[in-house]
C-alpha cells in the first residue's frame, strides 16, 4: 500500500528539500515538519478507545489513543524525522535500528539494534527519509516482525519506484508513507532527481 501525499504544504515543503541552496538548518528544520504532516497522514488509521472526561461543564463522551507506539529511526538519516513524530506522538518509544549497506555484496548489514524483548509496542513506524533500493527498508521491516510487531508502517520522504516495489513485494501489509515518488535510482543507487544524501544533507557532512 502506497499513500503519496497530496498536501500542498507537503509539496511545497518537499520542493524546499531538494533545493541544492537549502542549508542543513533549513533543511533539519523542514524534515521536521513534513515528518509532522507525514505521520499525521500515517496514523489517521490508529485504534481509538471509547472513554468519557469530566469537562468543566459535565461529562462528555470521547476517544483516545490507547495504542502503544513505537517510532523506529533507521540510522543516520531517520534521526532527523523523530522529533516532528514525538511532537504529536510525546508518548511514543523511540527505538533505533542501524543498518549500512555491505559495499562488496550490497545487502544491509544491521550494526546496532537494542529493541526490548519481548516486543512492547503495537505498531511501529519506520522512518527513513529516502527509500531508495528498499534493501534497508525490507530488513528493517524484517527485524521488527521478529521482535513481534504485527502492525508496521513506513513514513520517508521520497521513495523510487525500485524501493516501492521491493518492500512492497517483500511486505505487502506494510503502508509505505512519502511525500513523491521520483523517477529511478542512478547507479549508485540515489534517488533522481531526489534530494542528494539526506544524512549529509541534515548534518552538514556532504
Ligand atoms: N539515501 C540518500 O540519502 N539519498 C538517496 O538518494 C538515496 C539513498
Amino acid at each position: 500500500m502506497l499513500f503519496v501525499s497530496e498536501h500542498p504544504l507537503v509539496k511545497h515543503k518537499i520542493a524546499l528539500l531538494r533545493d541544492v541552496e537549502t542549508q542543513p538548518k533549513k533543511f533539519r528544520e523542514v524534515v521536521r515538519e513534513l515528518s509532522m504532516l507525514l505521520g499525521y497522514e500515517a496514523t489517521r488509521d490508529l485504534t481509538l478507545v471509547a472513554e468519557q472526561v469530566i469537562t468543566p461543564m459535565g461529562t462528555a463522551d470521547a476517544q483516545r489513543l490507547r495504542t502503544k507506539i513505537g517510532l523506529v529511526p533507521i540510522l543516520r538519516a531517520g534521526l532527523g524525522m523523530v522529533e516532528g513524530m514525538l511532537e504529536m506522538i510525546p508518548t511514543a518509544e523511540v527505538w533505533h535500528i542501524g543498518l549500512y549497506r555491505d559495499e562488496r555484496t550490497l545487502h544491509p548489514v544491521e550494526y546496532y539494534n537494542r529493541l526490548p524483548t519481548p516486543n512492547r509496542v503495537q505498531v511501529s513506524i519506520v522512518l527513513d527519509p529516502m527509500l531508495a533500493t528498499g534493501g534497508t527498508a525490507e530488513a528493517s521491516v524484517d527485524i521488527l516482525k521478529r521482535w513481534g510487531c504485527e502492525r508496521i508502517k513506513y513514513v520517508g520522504l521520497l521513495a523510487a519506484p525500485e524501493g516501492v516495489e521491493r518492500l512492497s513485494k517483500a511486505h505487502p501489509d506494510v503502508a509505505i508513507h512519502v511525500a513523491a515518488v521520483d523517477e529511478r535510482l542512478n547507479d549508485i543507487g540515489y534517488i533522481v532527481p531526489g534530494l542528494g544524501d539526506a544524512g549529509d544533507r541534515q548534518f552538514g557532512t556532504g
